[in-house]
């Protein structure tokens, strides 16, 4: 079963500053790091987990923090980057889209099936149905010809094991739904509130269904970040949905 090592898992620095975004398409962009690949141990992948956070919160690039959203190992370990919903630094016009990185280099050599098969857990993970490479994006070689090949352009491969593809719902989530319809304040009603995943999953998978009216005043907040408006509260309730219903 594969699992996520959050950032403090691998020891993140944290970030200079960090934006939230609702992820509202379907796409996972793809790239790798153009550089050393980890070996199979968990200290060389945090190694290089923390490398590339360093440069790129370093002087050649000057970001808030490491650029992607989660990367993957060789080994099929995937770590935590920027994490979920988060503004990213991947690639100009899509860094509010979710994005992984493959440590290594994959032009000639392509990524480890555990690599291959790590991306489209995730992407399962993340409720994202297409790949991009990086190279789709913007002008640039990235993720590598052989990553292309046998990941991007290739069929996605047939899911070999009986495990569960809905993930688990994410620990330590903090998850809080108010709602006030336009109706409720005419009759001087307060709105209605839901908190935590048992009592929120009924209201979200309704809302992702039918859609919020615009006159409806709604807010969620979900690991600390909040957001408000029906059109927005809307969105992150289908991602939700979508993610872990
Ligand atoms: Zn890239």
């Amino acid at each position: 079963m594969t699992s996520i090592i959050s950032r403090g898992g691998w020891g993140a620095r944290p970030p200079r500053s960090r934006a939230t975004c609702a992820w509202t398409g379907r796409t996972l962009w793809v790239h790798h790091s153009d550089g050393p690949a980890p070996s199979d141990s968990r200290a060389s992948e945090i190694a290089t987990v923390r490398g590339i956070q360093a440069f790129h919160q370093g002087p050649q690039r000057g970001w808030a923090d490491i650029g992607y959203a989660f990367l993957v190992a060789p080994s099929g370990r995937v770590y935590e980057g920027r994490g979920v919903q988060v503004w990213a630094a991947h690639c100009p016009g899509h860094n509010d889209e979710p994005s992984v990185c493959l440590m290594g280099t994959y032009d000639a050599t392509p990524p480890s099936e555990a690599a291959r098969e790590a991306v489209w857990w995730l992407a399962d993970h993340l409720g994202m149905t297409d790949l991009n490479g990086h190279r789709q994006g913007t002008a640039t070689s990235c993720p590598g010809d052989a990553t292309m090949r046998t990941l991007v352009d290739a069929p996605r491969p047939p899911k070999t094991s009986q495990e569960d593809p809905s993930p688990v719902l994410p620990h330590g989530a903090s998850l809080r739904l108010h709602l006030r319809t336009l109706g409720e304040e005419r009759a001087g009603k307060g709105g209605r509130a839901w908190a935590g995943w048992g009592e929120c999953a009924g209201a979200l998978r309704w809302i992702a269904r039918h859609g919020l009216a615009p006159t409806t005043t709604a807010a969620i907040s979900w690991r600390g970040d909040t957001w408000r408006g029906p059109r927005d509260v809307t969105n992150v309730a289908k991602n939700l949905t979508t993610r872990y219903l």
